[in-house]
């Protein structure tokens, strides 16, 4: 079964506060808590879920991590509950909030590690990245990725065992995983020695994983790039991850996608945006230029008579598509004015002759600027 997003299993913002996260979680532990839904194997596994994410996302240090690195952060990790953190003084960061959440709710003991049969530990994500280009990411795109991962091995199917046989149940926590002790007053949990918390001992381990139940696989995996994706988009490949544990389910993979840099693009969301120049002689008279596109395309856009550095132009529908929508942004055009360098003297002369017959009239600007001049040295 593929894990879902920490922040998407509280339906909160990446940017949620701990008070907001706090609350989103109370009321999802609430809706989907065991004791409100007798029976509902799919409310208990959501409540598992969001506790697991909770769990995660409280502590400024694990949600860092997984900021960072999603699943794969907590790669070697048992698990919510199932590291230390308990005991100590100001230790007892485990269940603790947790429990309080539901005394408060039902009255009752903490109940987050009441659970009796063992949760088959489902694999860890994988991470890549892939680096396209602005173009790609118009057209959409495939990408091949290489990447090794842990796989069920086959012999065993990841058992563990030696094909033909089982493993068994742990004698010392009677396949739990985990054993029970006092401490001060709280009744805590520990992986099972017996076992290293897997719950099974094998007797016979299986000769190709050597009881693992997990061999190393190469693979080439073939990624759509769907068109409209932003830099930093995730795309995940569910079920590509790392086999989990004793043949339990495999986690996913998740692709980050790069957006290189254009040359003379610059994208804000679907919309696209480009700074250029235009000849003086454009903007004096009007008339009209090619703006560059994706594609390799241009497309017109007439520069009225007059037209100055720093206008903007919109070009309708010529930004990027919208991912999954069959929608385009925007391409806005800012236009600079540039003025002619490196004149020879004939072209000076004729620029000579065209200045003498201009006045304050085709200079407006200038003409109130030198207005308002010379009300203010008046006034001094
Ligand atoms: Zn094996
Ligand atoms: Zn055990």
């Amino acid at each position: 079964m593929a894990k879902a997003d920490y922040y998407d299993q509280l339906g909160v913002d990446r940017s949620a506060s701990a008070a907001e996260l706090k609350s989103a979680y109370r009321k999802l532990a609430k809706k989907y808590h065991p004791d409100v839904n007798p029976g509902d194997a799919a409310a208990e596994q959501k409540f598992k879920d969001v506790s697991e994410a909770y769990e995660v996302l409280k502590d400024d240090q694990s949600r860092a991590a997984y900021d960072q690195f999603g699943h794969a952060a907590f790669e070697q990790g048992g698990g919510f509950g199932g590291q230390g953190g308990f005991g100590g003084a100001g230790g007892f960061s485990g269940f603790g909030d947790i429990g309080d959440i539901f005394e408060e709710f039902f009255g009752g003991a903490g109940r987050a590690g009441r659970g009796g049969q063992r949760q088959a530990r489902r694999g860890d994500d994988l991470r890549t990245e892939v680096d396209i280009t602005l173009q790609e990411a118009y057209d959409g795109t495939e990408r091949q990725v290489h990447l090794t991962r842990a796989a069920a091995c086959g012999a065993c199917n990841g058992s563990g065992a030696k094909p033909g046989s089982q493993p068994s149940t742990c004698p010392t926590c009677q396949g739990h995983g985990k054993v029970r002790a006092q401490q001060g007053f709280f009744t805590i949990e520990r992986p099972c020695h017996g076992c290293q918390g897997s719950g099974q001992i094998i007797a016979d381990p299986c000769g190709d994983c050597r009881g693992g139940g997990q061999t190393r696989e190469s693979r080439n995996l073939s990624v759509a790039i769907p068109a409209g994706v932003e830099d930093g988009t995730r795309i995940r490949l569910s079920g590509e991850g790392n086999a989990g544990p004793n043949g339990a389910a495999y986690g996913d993979l998740y692709v980050f996608v790069n957006i290189a840099p254009h040359g003379i693009l610059r994208r804000d969301g679907a919309d696209l945006f480009c700074a250029m120049p235009v000849s003086f002689d454009i903007a004096v008279r009007g008339g009209s230029v090619n703006v560059p596109v994706m594609a390799g395309k241009t497309v017109k856009l007439s520069i009225p008579a007059g037209a100055r550095s720093g206008q903007q132009f919109r070009l309708r529908g010529k930004g990027m598509p919208v991912l999954r929508a069959r929608k385009f942004g925007d391409l806005y055009v800012q236009i600079e004015v540039e003025t002619p360098t490196g004149l020879t003297r004939e072209q000076g002369k004729l620029f000579e002759a065209f200045a003498e017959s201009l006045d304050g009239g085709n200079y407006p600007d200038m003409a109130e600027f030198n207005a308002r001049a010379k009300k203010a040295n008046a006034k001094q």
